[in-house]
């Protein structure tokens, strides 16, 4: 029988070290920090068999966390599958944005809109207690994933099933409104790359801010009078999107850059 560092060393050659890590940890259930004590076990042929056939999985392109069926995201597991997006550090950004914006400003209600795997309501839900959190999304299997991860994570959010503001009630206000909307341009190169994953949450299709201006334009009717509105958009998509705020109804309107220094979140308040 092969040793782990063995059965990782010949998978080093196929797929990234770090992710050969991952799967194998997926298999026999332990975190990948158990290898480094215990690299000269022995593997199972059983298993053996069965890293053989995840490593296809990824050689042939798919997600390592579709494969394992969880992904990180500020700290805490999500489960995720085909049919949501899988949670970037991208969008902590736009956690970290919305932290730091409700501990300036008294906030007690919030809607995410496009859950997705719930990442961004949950996480916002676990890091601000005293926040109603309502979520919606347009597709019933992203519901499903959201609601078994508010489940597990232990977060209360009220679940909503539609498209953007169809899915709420008429009169329903928040005090913050935030977002993670497709919004790649469908002529984008790195679409192709990304084909796992499900199109309508990573493209609209149209010129890639078709739901952000959707999204601003409607904000007016569900924002409380300074209320915030937060939308995470692409690297080069924040002045356009800057633009779709409109000066007579919005104040402080700007850009919050990412980790690797791109534009990433645009954030404005609903004047009174
Ligand atoms: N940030 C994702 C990507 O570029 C896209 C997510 C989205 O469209 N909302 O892969």
């Amino acid at each position: 029988m092969a040793t782990i560092k063995e059965v990782l060393f010949a998978a080093a050659h196929r797929v990234d070290r770090f992710e050969a890590r991952l799967l194998l940890a997926h298999l026999l259930h332990c975190r990948r920090e158990y290898f480094i004590t215990h690299d000269n076990d022995e593997v199972t042929p059983e298993i053996a068999v069965r890293f053989e056939s995840l490593l296809s999985r990824r050689e042939a392109g798919e997600p390592v966390p579709y494969i394992v069926g969880e992904q990180e995201f500020f700290s805490r597991t999500f489960k995720v599958r085909e049919g949501v997006l899988i949670p970037r550090p991208d969008t902590e950004t736009l956690i970290e944005t919305v932290l730091q914006e409700a501990a300036n400003h008294r906030a007690t209600s919030l809607l995410d809109m496009g859950t997705g795997s719930g990442c961004i309501a949950i996480t916002l839900a676990l890091e601000m207690p005293e926040l109603a959190v309502t979520a919606t999304d347009f597709s019933e299997k992203a519901l499903a994933v959201a609601k078994d991860n508010a489940e597990t994570l232990k977060a209360r959010i009220c679940f909503h099933q539609g498209s953007w503001y169809k899915a709420l009630p008429n009169d329903a206000r928040f005090d913050i409104i935030v977002s993670n909307p497709p919004y790649i341009h469908p002529q984008d190169h790195h679409l192709a790359n990304l084909r796992y994953e499900p199109i309508t949450a990573l493209t609209d299709g149209v010129d890639g801010l078709k739901d952000l201006r959707a999204i601003v334009a409607d904000a007016p009717n569900h924002l409380n009078a300074n209320g915030l509105l937060a939308m995470e958009h692409g690297w080069d998509q924040g002045e356009a999107v800057r633009n779709l705020f409109d000066e007579s109804l919005w104040y402080d309107v700007r850009t919050i850059k990412d980790l690797g220094d791109n534009d990433r979140v645009t954030l404005g308040r609903l004047k009174s």
